[in-house]
C-alpha cells in the first residue's frame, strides 16, 4: 500500500494506492461514520465491477445503493445529474451520507459535481477504474457535466475525502483506453521528470506492464498531479497550468473533430509533439529533447495520423482555447526533458508555421 497526501488548506486528503479491500475499508471507516452509501457508476463498469465493490462495502457494515449512468462522455450530462438527485432521494440517501464514483473519468466528474451539490454537499469518495482517472481526473477536485453548449460547462471544484486507486481494475480495460491514460502518464515525465521518462521508455519498449509497474506509474503521475493541485487548488495562481502539456492543441484537435475521432489522450499525444515541435522552432530545446518526446510517445503506442486535420481551423480554435488571454496564444513548452515553461505566449505566424510542418 502506498499512500500519497495532498495537502490542501481546508480540504486536506489521502490518495491510497492498494490492491486491499481490507484496506479501503480501513480508509473508509476513518473519514466516515454513517451507514448510508451511495455508488454511482457506468454501465459498463456496473456489469463487471459493481457486485463485487458494493459487496466489500456491505461486508463491513454499511448499507449501498446505486445508480447507473450510461458509459461514454455522452453520460456525462445534466440528465445523468438530475437521475442522480432522483435516484438517490429515493434511496434515502441524507446528508450524513456518502457518494463514491466507480468508474472513470466521466463517473468521477457527474458523482463529484452531483456529490458537491446533492442537499448542498455530501461526502465523496473517489474510486477510479481508468487508468486515466487513476493518473489524473480522481485527483484535483474538478467536478463537470457537459452542456448542449460545450463540455464542463456546468462544475465545480469539490475535494474527494480521499482516493482509493486499486490497479486490478484495469485488467478489465482494453488496450486503447489504457494508452489514453498513458498520454498523461508520459506528460507527468515530459514536463517534470527525467528519470520518470527513462524509467517509462524502458517499460514502454519492453512492452511489459504488470501491477508493479502500473502502480509505480499511477505512484509518480498522482504525487506530481497532487503538488500541483496543493499549489494552486483552483486554478487561479497559473501553477496548474503546467498540467496542461499538450492540451491547447489537443482541444482545438477534439472541438475539430466533435469529439468522436480521437479519445482525449489520443489528441494529447499528438498535442504533445506539437509543443515539442514548437519548442524546437522557437530555440528553446534542443532537437534531441524533441526526438525523447517522439520516441517515448511510439513506445507508448501512438501512431499519428492527421489526415483531415486543417491547420487555420485548429489555430483558429487554439486562439479560443478558455486559456488563451486576450485571444494571445499560450502554450507549454519544454527546455529540456522534465524542464517546462507553463504559459509561454507563442505568436500566430509562429504557432501556424509549425503546425503546417506538423500535420
Ligand atoms: P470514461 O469514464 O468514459 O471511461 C472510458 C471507458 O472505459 C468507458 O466506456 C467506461 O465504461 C469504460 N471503463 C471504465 N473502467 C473500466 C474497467 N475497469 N474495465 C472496463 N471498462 C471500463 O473515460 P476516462 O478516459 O476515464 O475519462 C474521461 C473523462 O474524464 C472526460 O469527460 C474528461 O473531461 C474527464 N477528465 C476530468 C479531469 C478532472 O480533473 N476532473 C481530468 C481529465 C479528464
Ligand atoms: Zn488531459
Amino acid at each position: 500500500m502506498q499512500t500519497i497526501k495532498v495537502r490542501l488548506k481546508t480540504n486536506p486528503y489521502n490518495i491510497l494506492i492498494s490492491e486491499s479491500s481490507a484496506d479501503f475499508v480501513a480508509a473508509f471507516k476513518k473519514v466516515f461514520r454513517a451507514k448510508n452509501i451511495f455508488i454511482v457508476t457506468d454501465s459498463n463498469v456496473a456489469k463487471i465491477h459493481l457486485k463485487s465493490f458494493s459487496d466489500i462495502l456491505k461486508k463491513a457494515g454499511f448499507q449501498t445503493s446505486f445508480a447507473v449512468i450510461p458509459a461514454g462522455e455522452s453520460g456525462k450530462s445534466i440528465a445523468s445529474l438530475s437521475s442522480l438527485y432522483d435516484k438517490a432521494l429515493k434511496a434515502g440517501l441524507d446528508r450524513k451520507g456518502c457518494v463514491i464514483a466507480l468508474g472513470g473519468g466521466v463517473v468521477g466528474d457527474v458523482a463529484g459535481f452531483f456529490a458537491a451539490t446533492y442537499m448542498r454537499g455530501v461526502k465523496f469518495v473517489q474510486a477510479p477504474t481508468t487508468l486515466l482517472a487513476m493518473t489524473d481526473s480522481s485527483v484535483g477536485g474538478k467536478t463537470a457535466v457537459n452542456t448542449s453548449g460545450g463540455k464542463n460547462i456546468a462544475g465545480t471544484f469539490y475535494q474527494p475525502s480521499f482516493v482509493w486507486i486499486n490497479s486490478f481494475y484495469l485488467a478489465t480495460l482494453d488496450e486503447r483506453q489504457l494508452k489514453n491514460g498513458l498520454a498523461e502518464v508520459v506528460k507527468y515525465a515530459f514536463t517534470f521528470d527525467k528519470n520518470f521518462y527513462d524509467y517509462l521508455q524502458d517499460v514502454l519498449e519492453k512492452g511489459i506492464i504488470g501491477a508493479d509497474e502500473f502502480n509505480y506509474m499511477i505512484f509518480k503521475s498522482c504525487s506530481y498531479k497532487a503538488r500541483v493541485v496543493e499549489k494552486d487548488e483552483k486554478e487561479v495562481t497559473g501553477v496548474r497550468a503546467v498540467l496542461n502539456f499538450g492540451h491547447t492543441l489537443a482541444h482545438a484537435i477534439e472541438t475539430f473533430t466533435k469529439y468522436k475521432k480521437f479519445l482525449h489522450g489520443e489528441a494529447v499525444a499528438a498535442g504533445m509533439l506539437y509543443a515539442a515541435k514548437l519548442s524546437l522552432d522557437l530555440k528553446l530545446c534542443g532537437k534531441e529533447t524533441f526526438l525523447q518526446v517522439k520516441e517515448l510517445l511510439t513506445a507508448a503506442g501512438f501512431v499519428f495520423n492527421f489526415k483531415n486535420l486543417n491547420a487555420l481551423k485548429l489555430l483558429e480554435l487554439m486562439k479560443k482555447d478558455k486559456k488563451s488571454v486576450n485571444a494571445s496564444l499560450r502554450f507549454v513548452l519544454l527546455k529540456d526533458i522534465g524542464k517546462s515553461i507553463s504559459d509561454a505566449e507563442v505568436k500566430d505566424g509562429a504557432a501556424l508555421k509549425t503546425l503546417k510542418e506538423f500535420l
